[in-house]
Order: structure tokens, then sequence, then C-alpha cells
């Protein structure tokens, strides 16, 4: 049996450095290890990293690929949390970062056209220069591309009101394994012809192919926006406020929680404004013009503060025991700040993390969170629960110390527990993070056979040898 790790033969090493010149190709240990793993943490073997600056590069790359049946992985800035990077069949990872221009941005069209290395922040603030406005705002907006957004669909805390990536991405330029060019979809907002290939690419973790342009749709800019942090006596008390705005008619532009457990937890790296009475909290953002802006927050303080109809089953007025807000950037700054602070904050309690991002219809969120805590207090683990609970989406962190053997086996066992319990629900493994290898496992709790077979037909049909970014995602 041969001991030798795998490598490049000399022709596929000279082929692509004919493809890729300079620094554009790298091959030593020491230069390919940080593109091995991603956020998730998994390592896996890169043969070789390519950086292309055109979509060229990449079309005879895919060629090459498909000639020596070489695995590729795309990448954007590996912020993806799942392996869905990862090169775990030793292969070709192709970083998309060098093709980072933004094409246009079209006012008359409510338009941008993009190369996927574009990071998703640099995007926003251009389009925001012009009055316009890309409303997918990831928390890893700093450290994520637009590629990568669409190939996990990413969600964020304006998806309540405005939507997923999924919701912006008009069409694309795809290169396939073998090195066809695929274009889908163009500049109309509205286009029902044919089966929906653009939409078939978003979520796809790069299974299907590279994707090298982009044209996404935009939006008028609000004027004016507020936030509002409302603290309870309790998890059940926060959840019931959800209810009542929802009842009174309002969609914010995002509704966030935060459990008691992460209150404990943010308040561990800085003080707190809330008192010790508040037990849960929900952190609100609405939009609008300068005029209705102030409307809307009147309306949104009397839907917290009124009294539900205990006749059809509405919980009672269980209003906030505490509140702060802040209208425009500035004020409204320090009260996200402490949302951002959760995941740093984590670690404080324990060294290790298992990040679930489930999701439930949105009238079962309390029995979901009730459940996760019953799963927390069954395995003597802390599990840190938050996120966006106007979509249903909340973010479970099972917390543990990966040096205590006991610990380990009790967090894998509370994952498969929470997987079950959100299945229980007619929930999803994931609302935004997607598969890659990290969910593999549990798929078969969410999707049939005959769906899991159907989505194996349609990559083969993209990628009849199976080689871009194989055993991911489905
Ligand atoms: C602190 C933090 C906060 C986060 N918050 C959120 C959040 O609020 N919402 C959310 O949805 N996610 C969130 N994420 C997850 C992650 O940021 C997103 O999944 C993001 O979209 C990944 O972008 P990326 O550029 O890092 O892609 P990568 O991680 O590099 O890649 C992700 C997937 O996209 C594929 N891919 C990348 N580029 C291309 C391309 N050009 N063509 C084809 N396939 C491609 C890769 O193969 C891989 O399967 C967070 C992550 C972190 C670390």
């Amino acid at each position: 049996m041969s001991t030798q790790a795998p490598h490049l033969t000399a022709t596929q090493e000279r082929s692509l450095r004919d493809i890729f010149p300079g620094d554009s190709l790298l091959l030593t240990p020491e230069q390919t290890l940080v593109f091995a793993t991603d956020a998730g943490r998994r390592m896996g073997t890169p043969l070789a990293v390519v950086r292309p600056t055109t979509e060229a590069q990449v079309v005879e790359l895919l060629r090459l690929a498909q000639t020596e049946r070489l695995p590729v992985y795309a990448r954007g800035r590996a912020s993806n949390q799942v392996g869905a990077c990862v090169p775990d069949r030793p292969g070709i990872v192709v970083s998309l970062l060098h093709m980072n221009r933004i094409l246009d941005i079209a006012d008359d069209d409510f338009v941008a056209e993009v190369e996927p290395g574009v990071v998703t922040s640099d995007l926003q603030r251009a389009v925001e220069a012009r009055g316009l406005f890309y409303p997918p705002d990831p928390a890893s907006i700093e450290i994520s591309t637009i590629g990568g957004n669409v190939a996990t669909c990413a969600g964020g805390m304006r998806a309540l009101k405005y939507g997923v990536t999924r919701e912006y991405v008009l069409g694309l330029t795809a290169v396939l394994p073998g090195g066809k060019v695929l274009r889908t979809g163009g500049r109309c907002h509205k286009n029902v012809v044919g089966l929906d290939l653009t939409r078939l690419f978003v979520g796809s973790e790069g299974t299907l192919g590279i994707v090298t342009r982009i044209t996404l749709k935009l939006l008028p800019l609000p004027q004016a926006t507020a936030t509002l942090l409302a603290g309870f006596d309790s998890m059940e008390a926060a959840m019931h406020g959800v209810r009542r705005i929802f009842r009174a008619g309002i969609l914010p532009v995002a509704l966030e929680f935060l459990s008691p457990e992460v209150l404990d937890c943010v308040a561990r790296r800085q003080t707190p404004p809330w008192p010790d009475s508040v037990r849960g909290a929900l952190l609100i953002r609405l939009d609008g013009s300068r005029e209705s802006l102030p409307l809307e927050v009147r309306r949104m303080h009397d839907a917290l503060h009124t009294a539900g109809d205990a006749a059809d089953g509405t919980p009672g007025n269980e209003p906030p025991v505490w509140s702060a807000h802040g209208v425009g950037h500035d004020e409204e700054e320090p009260l996200w700040a402490m949302r951002r602070g959760i995941s740093p904050s984590s670690y404080l309690v324990r060294p290790n993390k298992i990040g679930e991002d489930i999701a439930v219809p949105r009238g079962r969120l309390l029995d979901a969170l009730t459940g996760i805590r019953a799963i927390a207090q069954a395995h003597d683990l802390p599990i840190l629960t938050y996120g966006h609970v106007g979509d249903g989406n909340i973010h479970v962190n099972i917390m543990y110390d990966g040096a205590d053997p006991s610990e380990t086996t009790r967090a894998d066992a509370a994952t498969v527990e929470v997987m079950r319990l959100v299945r229980s629900m007619d929930g999803t493994l994931s609302g935004e993070h997607g598969v890659g290898m990290a969910k593999k496992e549990f798929l078969h709790l969410q999707l049939s056979p005959l769906e899991t077979e159907l989505m194996r037909q349609v990559k083969h049909a993209f990628d009849p040898l199976g080689i871009m970014n194989p055993d991911k995602a489905y």
C-alpha cells in the first residue's frame, strides 16, 4: 500500500501553471494550508489553490479538471460554518477573491452586476452611496462574498421584511465542469420563461459549477431607521410580544430574540444596560420615510403594550419591563453591537460550540425554545438560543468543553435531539447556514428518498463526473 500523500502529477501541475501564472497558483503546503479549512473548522487536502482573475481561466480550469477527474472546490471568504468549501477529497481549491469587481450599478434598472469575490459590505456601501439598497445582510457582511452568499442563499437580520439572497439574484453566469459557460436570467425584475436555473444555483453550495458573474436586484434606500430593544421578564413574555407585533399588522425589518441565557452571556463581556429583571429581549428594527417612521415606532410601542385577547387564545398583556431605543445609525449602533457581541461572548461560557441554525413554523417558536431548554437541562449543558425569530429561525449554540470527553458526548447527543425536535415540529435543519459536511448525517430526517434522488439527478445533469464540491450538501 502506498503511503505517499496525495499529489498532482507533473503533467497536471504543468497544465495548471499554464493557466495560472505566477502567484495565482499556490502549491506548497505552507501556501495552501489556510485553504484546507473554513469557519466550520474541518480540515481537507488542497492539492493546489488557484486564484483566477478572469472567467476564461475558470473555463480552462474546469476543462482540465473534467479531463483529469480532479475535484474542484469554489471558495469565497470561507466564512461558512458547515464545511461547505473544505476539500475533503484531495482536489483544487478555487479562490474567487481576485474576481472582485463591481462591474455596473445601473440606477435606472435598479440592478448591480458583480463578480463573485466582491465583499458583501463593499457592495452595500457602493449602492447606498447612490441612494440604492441591497438588503441581504448576513452577520458576516464584512467577511463574506456575494458569490458565497449566492451559493449559500445567505440570510440575515433584514430577511424578515426584505427576504434572503434568493430574492435578489436576477441572473448569473456559471462555468460548468468541462468548461461550458451557462448564462441564466438577466436584468428583468420579473421572468417566468423556462425552469428557473438561476434559483437552482442559489443555495447549491458550489456543487453545480463556479459562479463568475451575478446580476442583483436593488431597491430604493429607505430614508430612516429606528431600533427598539425591549426587555421582558421571561422568555415566554418575549415570545408573546412577537405574536402581538404581527397581530398588530407590523412587519419590522428585523426582529431578533435574546434568551435569558444569552443575556447572561453578553453580561459576562460588558456591563448590560438592562436591569436584572429582564429575562428575555427583542431587538427590533423599523424603517421607512422620515415622516412615516415616528408613526411606525409609535405603533410598535402600542403593540407591545396592548393587552391580548384571552378569548381567542392570545396570551395576555405582558409588556416589556424595560426598553431602550435609538433613531438613526449612531444611536442604533450600540444596540446592534450588543447583538454582534453574542458570538464572541459565547466562548466565555465554554471553549467549544456546536452551532445550529434551525427554523420552525413561526407559531411553534415557543414550543421549540422550551424543548431546547429541556434538552439543555437533560444533558446538563449550556445551550444559547437567539436569532431571527421573526423568520422562525433560531441559532442554537450548544456549548461544551472539547477537552472533556463526557461533555463532548453529551453535546453530540443534544445535537441529535435538537434536530429530531425540530423535525417533529415540521421545522428545517438549517434556516440559513446550509448543509455542507456538517448536517449531511441529519438529511434523512428532512429529505425524502425521492427528493434526494432527484437532487442527485439534477447534479448529474450539470456535473456528470461528480467533481464539483463532491459529497456536500445533498
Ligand atoms: C460570524 C459569522 C456570522 C454569520 N452570519 C450569517 C448570517 O447572518 N446569515 C447567513 O446566512 N450566514 C451567516 N454566516 C455564514 C456565512 O458567512 C455565509 O454562508 C456566507 O454566505 C458565506 O460566504 P463566503 O464568501 O464566506 O463563502 P464560502 O464560505 O467561501 O463558501 C460557501 C459556499 O459557497 C460556495 N461558493 C463560494 N463562492 C462560489 C462561487 N463563486 N461559485 C460557486 N460556489 C461558490 C463554496 O463552495 C461553499 O459551498 C456567518 C458566518 C460567520 C463566521
